[in-house]
């Protein structure tokens, strides 16, 4: 393959440029808390937010620097939907607990959207719409279709099915079989945003502490006590935020998630008619397949970033970006030639039952398993968690407390993905002919 990396090319998150992690912090934790939070991803951060403001006092820890997981690293698509399809989710609750279940996710984006214009975070966000591009004539269908339960079931939602003839006026692209506009739908700078959550609760006098890694948790009392390396933290209440990264000293929800890498490049700038040309609507594309791309112009619509891949294994950086560069060009044959400035990893965790989890297990709360929803998911359920944390009845969502569900043998461990997501991209082949 030609060179189609630039001299100054990264494996680090492209959001990082901008938002650049603290790279070291010595701060010694305090030795007594109202509340811990393990994880400082949106979902740690918009809990510490919450709590803050609510008058208790809040610590939260992370192993790595600030912001080290999936919060800084994703594509920061602010969608109003749950990772599963609604026809699947009818199938596995039936069509009443899946509209409630929906109607979670669209309360999700629209507080997430609410918070980063009442906090006045500056992360480029923009109220764009999604296209759900649809890999086949029946994927098409299938669209319609769900469409057409969600809005019988009363989700709030507004949507608009794109023939095929008229996808040229979302992506420069003849391999799609039209798609659906999904409204409501934004976009953002994931670096940027985090960052603002952790200005907003430091702000309100909450710790943020880096490098600094819960080691275990142990009841004590009527509360918690937390180990850290520099030191030990007594706290009425613990709350697990840490996905993807969920460490063997939180056992039974790493039992629970399954961690998975998804993958994501950069190209350099492109001239504004490329740009105008590639993705005229300036909107994001998600593919509607069990293994999607997704595609997005950067925060000022320079650039293309594009990604997929997730759960494969990792191997070595570069040859994942020629992998994914192939597909590139196979979706979007005018970048041929371009080069790539960035790219970069992070772990999204998904569940048995692919839905995300919140709930409360031995006195000490989790939210997690946000299957690449966690944007809008865990920063809405990660606000819900502090309320629960207060006493506040306003805390419970359709997906409290419901049985969180793992598999004998499965200790964290993914062994089966291989073999899971070969399965998913065999009937996403498989679905294409048809
Ligand atoms: C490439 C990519 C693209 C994505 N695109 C999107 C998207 O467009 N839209 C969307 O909604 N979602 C997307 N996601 C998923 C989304 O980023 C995650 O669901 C979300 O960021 C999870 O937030 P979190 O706070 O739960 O966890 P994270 O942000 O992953 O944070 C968990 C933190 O826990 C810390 N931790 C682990 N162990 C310990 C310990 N013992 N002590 C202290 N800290 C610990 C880790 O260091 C980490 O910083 C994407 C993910 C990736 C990787």
């Amino acid at each position: 393959m030609a060179d189609i990396f630039t001299d100054n090319y990264k494996e680090t998150p492209y959001w990082w440029d901008l938002a650049p992690h603290e790279t070291s912090d010595e701060q010694v934790p305090p030795a007594k808390t109202d509340v811990v939070i393990v994880g400082s991803g949106n979902v740690g951060m918009s809990a510490a937010l919450s709590l803050s403001r609510l008058g208790r006092k809040t610590v939260v820890l992370d192993a790595q620097e600030i912001g080290y997981g999936a919060s800084t690293r994703n594509a920061g698509y602010l969608g109003r939907g749950l990772g599963m399809k609604y026809g699947a989710l009818t199938s596995a609750v039936g069509r009443q607990e899946a509209a409630k279940l929906a109607t979670v996710a669209v309360a999700a984006h629209d507080y997430t959207a609410a918070l980063i214009r009442a906090e006045q975070i500056t992360c480029a966000y923009r109220d764009t719409g999604r296209f759900l591009a649809a890999p086949s004539k029946k994927a098409y269908d299938k669209l319609a279709q769900d469409l057409d339960m969600m809005l019988e079931d009363g989700v709030p939602i507004d949507a608009e099915m794109i023939p095929r003839e008229r996808q040229h006026e979302e992506i420069a692209s003849d391999i799609y079989h039209g798609g659906q506009l999904l409204r409501g739908n934004g976009i953002m700078h994931p670096g940027l945003m985090h960052r603002g959550l952790v200005d907003r609760a430091r702000s309100q006098g909450a710790d943020v502490i880096g490098f600094c890694p819960a080691t275990a948790v142990d009841s004590q009392g009527s509360g918690f006590v937390v180990t850290t390396p520099r030191g030990k933290i007594e706290t009425r209440d613990v709350f697990i935020a840490t996905n993807g990264y969920t460490p063997k000293a939180f056992p039974w929800q790493r039992r629970r998630v399954i961690p998975a890498s998804a993958f994501m490049m950069a190209t350099e700038t492109l001239s504004p008619e490329l740009m105008a040309k590639v993705q005229p609507g300036g909107r994001p594309l998600l593919e509607a397949c069990n293994t999607p791309l997704w595609i997005r112009p950067n925060e000022d619509g320079t650039r293309v970033l594009f990604g997929g891949r997730t759960g494969e294994d990792l191997g070595s950086l570069d040859r994942k970006a020629e992998q994914l560069y192939g597909e590139m060009v196979r979706v979007l044959p005018d970048l041929e030639g371009v080069k790539l400035t960035h790219s970069w990893s992070g772990k999204v965790a998904m569940t048995f039952d692919w839905l995300p989890h919140t709930g409360t297990h031995e006195g000490i709360h989790y939210a997690m398993g946000w299957c690449a929803t966690g944007i809008p998911m865990g920063t809405y359920l990660g606000h819900q968690t502090a309320l629960r944390i207060v006493g506040d009845p306003a805390s419970v969502t359709a997906l409290d407390n419901r049985p969180f569900p793992t598999r004998p043998f499965y200790y964290g461990n993914p062994w089966f993905l291989r073999w899971a997501i070969w399965w998913l991209q065999y009937q996403d082949r498989t679905m294409m002919k048809k």
